[in-house]
């Protein structure tokens, strides 16, 4: 008989804890689970899944304008922004019932409530102490609203997809990836956009070829202010009054601050515990994602190395595995792709050009802007981007970057590839599928000057 009452406890049913508690199951541990909000977490209830079920619901906007190119005639299709929550809500209540079963179904122990470290090995939940020979955190993180004079006015990522009613202005402020999905799906849903960022170009941290290329076509769509901030927001009758540094005031219904996410590491106990923060309030993690306090692993945007579901999912299953004796699974951080579902979307694997460049990297740089076959009948004034960077000693492709349609579907096979250690000459040998937009990705051969 165990000294515990459980061989894992996990704070947090999200992408990764759902994982580690379903692996850690399968591998015969007592696993019990604390979830206070939702099963799923942020990608399931306010994240990736309704941010893509609303960016499809954007996407029809421009392919009803498309299609008149193409002999298709109708009226102006009217939105119905209540049908498209309502719909959305049921997918998500169901997504939220089947990790529920996920977790029933091997026969882990839910607590549908907070849980708090009360020391090394236990855990005060639903006003008892349970205890545990392991504990994983995996409470992922949560909006960050600059604090600024009105900022209560302002909505995050969690509220934007309850609006009781489809706002006729937003401004979106930030310049990351929830601020350029959710303008480029504004825009399209008629909603007069604004987004404000403090940089000159959207998306940094991005190839800068790319932030220059994203920045114009978003621009096209939504009214940028760049090199801008919020000062204040106040509430009129008649919706919000935003005030920016450069003196600019804007009317508008919404206000959305997509400016980043924090870790969720306040009133979890820690301080009873040796567990060691970053600055910005992070678990601090080994390798082998266990934190200073040796019985205590964290996973997932709570840790901070990338905030993404696939990769939470990935560090979950390594750490069950690792505790109860499954098979050993390595996490490489390096050539994960990744894609910013703006319009056109942005996908991108492996290094940037300037990181190449600060590695000391000798590099080949290929690029090539195409207007996409499609929009040569619609008319729509977007173009595609792509980019390949070569190390040079090995004629590996060691970062790849594309702007177009479905660029997400596209560079997830490149990215295998790239693991593989694909070069150029393989790219290059390879037959391309025509006309496509990814033929261009096996078809580029002049070097950038
Ligand atoms: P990001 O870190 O991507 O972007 C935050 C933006 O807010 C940046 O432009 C940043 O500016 C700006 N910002 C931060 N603090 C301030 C401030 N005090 N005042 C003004 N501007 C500020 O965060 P998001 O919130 O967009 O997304 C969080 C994370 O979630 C992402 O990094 C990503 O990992 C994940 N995510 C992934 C998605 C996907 O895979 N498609 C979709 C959505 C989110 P600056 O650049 O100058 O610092």
């Amino acid at each position: 008989m165990s000294e515990f009452d459980y061989d894992l406890f996990v704070i947090g049913a999200g992408s990764g804890g759902v994982r580690a508690s379903r692996i850690a199951a399968g591998l015969g541990a007592r696993v019990a689970v604390a979830e206070e909000r939702y099963f799923g977490g942020t990608c399931v209830n306010v994240g990736c899944v309704p941010k893509k079920l609303f960016s499809y619901a954007a996407h029809f906007h421009d392919d009803f304008q498309d299609s008149a190119g193409y002999g298709w005639e109708s009226g102006a299709p009217d939105f119905n922004w209540s049908t498209l929550v309502a719909n959305k809500d049921n997918e998500i209540n169901r997504l939220n019932g089947i990790y529920e079963k996920i977790l029933k179904s091997n026969n882990v122990t839910i607590f549908e409530s907070r849980a708090r470290i009360t020391g090394p090995n236990s855990v005060s939940v639903d006003d008892k102490t349970v205890t545990a020979k392991h504990i994983l955190l995996a409470v992922g993180g949560w909006p960050s609203v600059p604090g600024y004079p009105g900022s209560e006015h302002a909505i995050t990522s969690n509220e934007v997809f309850y609006l009781d009613k489809l706002p006729k202005s937003i401004v979106v402020q930030g310049g990351g990836y929830i601020a350029l999905e959710f303008a480029s799906i504004f825009a399209r849903f008629g909603v007069e956009t604004t987004l404000v960022y403090r940089g000159d170009k959207l998306l940094r941290g991005f190839d800068e070829e790319i932030r220059d290329f994203i920045t114009e076509e978003i621009g096209r769509h939504v009214t940028l202010k760049l090199n801008d901030d919020i000062v204040s927001i106040s509430k009129e009758h008649d919706g919000l009054k935003v005030l920016l540094t450069s003196g600019i005031e804007l009317a508008a219904d919404e206000m959305l601050a997509a400016t980043g996410r924090k870790p969720m590491t306040t009133d979890l106990g820690l301080d009873t515990v040796n567990v060691e923060l970053s600055s910005s309030g992070g678990i601090k993690v080994n390798e082998e994602f266990q934190s200073t306090e040796p019985s205590i692993y964290a996973v997932g945007d709570v840790i901070e190395r990338m905030a993404l579901t696939p990769v939470a999912l990935a560090e979950g299953q390594i750490v069950s595995r690792q505790l109860f004796g499954g098979p050993k699974k390595d996490l490489s951080y390096e050539n994960i792709a990744t894609a910013v579902f703006c319009h056109p979307n942005i996908a991108t694997v492996g290094l940037s050009e300037q990181e190449a460049i600060a590695k000391g990297l000798d590099i080949d740089v290929y690029t090539s802007k195409m207007k996409p076959l499609k929009h040569t009948l619609s008319g729509r004034n977007e173009y595609s981007f792509a980019k390949l960077i070569v190390n040079r000693s090995d004629d590996r492709v060691i970062g790849m970057h594309l702007v177009a349609a479905d660029a997400g579907e596209l560079v997830q096979g490149f990215a295998v590839a790239m693991n593989c250690g694909a070069t150029k000459a393989d790219f290059d040998n390879t037959i391309g599928i025509h006309p496509t937009l990814a033929e261009e990705l096996v078809t580029m051969r002049e070097i950038r000057d």
